[in-house]
């Protein structure tokens, strides 16, 4: 996919950022929970995730390795990205005119509570599998 833009609800954040594909992942871990108020709908970007400067860029220090980054100013959720830049994690609904888009895969599953589920089949996969998969991905 090519590079493509999006920005937060008040437009106070703008950033670009390369889908790495079409596939759309869910997190339904607690911290994603409680910071977007449901799931994380992401896709991921590598390290191409840029915002442009502003002062409402906000950057959230959420764990020893990723920053979960938001708009000051109202509030939207944009991304999660490990600290060196490297991986990200990318808001599908920050991301302007993405289409074909597929649900494809579910992590932190054990997380998730049972007052919802995706009719999708996806590849589900517990945080400890996810931990697990990122280690091998950073020895390559
Ligand atoms: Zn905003
Ligand atoms: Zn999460």
């Amino acid at each position: 996919m090519s590079a493509t833009s999006g920005q937060c609800l008040c437009g106070a954040v703008r950033f670009q950022a390369k889908p790495a594909g079409n596939a759309v992942s869910i997190c339904h871990c607690g911290m994603c929970r409680r910071q977007m108020a449901g799931p994380f709908f992401a896709i991921e970007c590598g390290d191409t995730f840029k915002a442009e400067d502003s002062p409402n860029l906000g950057v959230y220090s959420a764990s020893d390795y990723g920053e979960r980054i938001f708009c000051k100013q109202c509030g939207t959720v944009i991304a999660w990205r490990t600290k060196d830049g490297k991986f990200s994690e990318v808001s599908v609904n920050a991301l302007d005119g993405l289409e074909d888009l597929r649900l494809k895969q579910e992590i932190f599953i054990e997380d998730k509570p049972d007052y919802y589920s995706f009719a999708e089949k996806t590849k589900q996969l517990t945080g400890q599998q996810v931990f697990e998969l990122f280690a091998e991905s950073q020895s390559e």
